[in-house]
């Protein structure tokens, strides 16, 4: 086949081409990516950027890791897939059998799915089922706070933040859940009280609270109390509702402890892993929850968990997902998380003399700069993408969630192009 040139494969593109959350024809020519290595991306004009978003926070240990590569390859030459029902295979065994001992106690049984999506969708499933196989099929709600977000499919969007969600337009197909307020960054009494209150309203029908732990995401990048997540276990325990946390974006050391379950101290019921379980290379998550959930599934008089995606288990995601955990857990990562975190603090206090900026904030290895306004996106781009830094700013919000292995001249380069993105837009 010829090849096409950069001209050509953006003409292809904006023809025929969907991309995440746009139009089509699309209104913004994307960049075109050649190569990625470390912490930069080459683009096809031979220009080069940092990285600041771990392609949506899931390039932990940076682009063509020698490690991962290597994982990847040896799986290859094994096989890269084969079907999970009736068989199984030595990478989804090794990857369950780490997740579990990872995260945190009594999480026993794991499911692998295909994207972050897809295992919401299983915990809620999970969930429901349970609840049904007990003999009380009216618990089938869901509570969460505003200010989420927990994927794109019907489940997860019905608890994503119903603004920044668009349950409006969706008003009468989604599952109507319970909202709790959105959880304040400092802990209040009140606000627990809140917590509390709305659980115990709603207990009869509710299946499980769905809540992003600590720090919510793609809702809005905002920050909360653990302590808040002890009164969502206490209430939910009391109540008899299950706790489902996602990690998918927090899990594997983003926010500074490998699960941010671990800085509440408590564990869910159901868990949801995903976004940097692979490292950033291939699409994989997993749902994983007690013994309790699943004795209570069997019990049912459907005793089976009906789920069962086409690449579920996927060798290929599976081996460099192991690759990736024994990578990430055979350095000292968090110390790693905690530079970063200094540098985003050091680099972007300058945004508080940028006029339009209403806050700054920075946990783990997230720095956020939120405007008063909605950001332009295209002059923000643009200002990063001057500054040599990928940025990928979203309603009010710049913000960067680096690749751990990002130097501490390339996180001050970020914070300099968050703050000329920040002024742009
Ligand atoms: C990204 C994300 C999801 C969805 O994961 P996909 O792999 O994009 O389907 C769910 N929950 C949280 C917290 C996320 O950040």
């Amino acid at each position: 086949m010829r090849e096409l040139t950069p001209g050509e494969l953006l003409d292809l593109d904006r023809e025929h081409v969907w991309h995440p959350y746009g139009p089509m024809p699309g209104r913004i020519e994307p960049l075109l990516v050649e190569s990625a290595s470390g912490v930069r991306l080459r683009l096809a004009d031979g220009r080069e950027l940092v990285d600041g978003m771990s392609s949506w926070w899931s390039a932990i240990h940076g682009y063509n890791h020698p490690v991962l590569n290597d994982a990847a390859r040896g799986q290859l030459d094994r096989m890269s897939h084969v079907m999970f029902g009736g068989l199984t295979h030595e990478p989804a065994v090794r990857l369950a059998a780490k997740l579990v001992e990872i995260t945190p106690e009594p999480l026993r049984h794991v499911f692998l799915a295909d994207s972050g999506s897809v295992s919401v969708e299983v915990a809620v499933k999970m969930c429901l089922q349970y609840w049904r196989s007990l003999g009380r099929p009216g618990k089938q709600r869901l509570m969460t706070w505003r200010g989420g977000y927990h994927g794109d499919t019907w489940q997860p969007m019905s608890v994503c933040d119903p603004d920044g969600g668009m349950h409006d337009l969706w008003a009468g197909l989604l599952p109507r859940q319970v909202f709790a307020d959105a959880p304040p960054a400092a802990y209040e009494d009140t606000y627990a009280e809140h917590l509390r209150e709305t659980v115990a309203r709603h207990a009869d029908e509710l299946a499980a609270v769905v809540v992003e732990p600590v720090v919510q995401g793609a809702g809005g990048m905002t920050f909360h109390s653990p302590a808040y997540l002890r009164v969502l276990r206490e209430a939910c325990d009391e109540h008899d509702v299950f706790l489902v946390l996602d990690e998918i974006a927090t899990g594997f050391g983003r926010t500074g402890t490998l699960f941010a379950a671990e800085q509440a101290g408590i564990s869910p019921d159901v868990m949801c892993v995903g976004k940097a379980l692979t490292g950033g290379y291939l699409t994989m998550a997993a749902a994983l929850c007690t013994e309790r959930v699943a004795e209570g599934i069997s019990r049912g008089d459907v005793p089976v968990l009906a789920h069962g995606p086409t690449f579920m288990g996927n060798p290929l995601a599976a081996a460099v997902a192991c690759a990736s955990i024994d990578l990430l857990l055979g350095q000292d990562w968090a110390q790693e998380v905690k530079r970063i975190e200094a540098g985003l603090r050091d680099g972007l206090a300058a945004a508080h003399d940028v006029p339009g900026v209403r806050d700054v904030r920075v946990l783990g290895a997230i720095g956020v700069v939120q405007l008063d306004h909605e950001v332009d996106m295209a002059a923000a781009t643009r200002a990063a993408v001057g500054a040599g830094v990928w940025l990928r700013p979203f309603r009010d919000l710049v913000y960067s969630m680096p690749p751990y292995v990002t130097g501490d001249e390339d996180v001050a380069r970020i914070c300099a192009a968050v703050c000329a993105a920040a002024a742009a837009g």
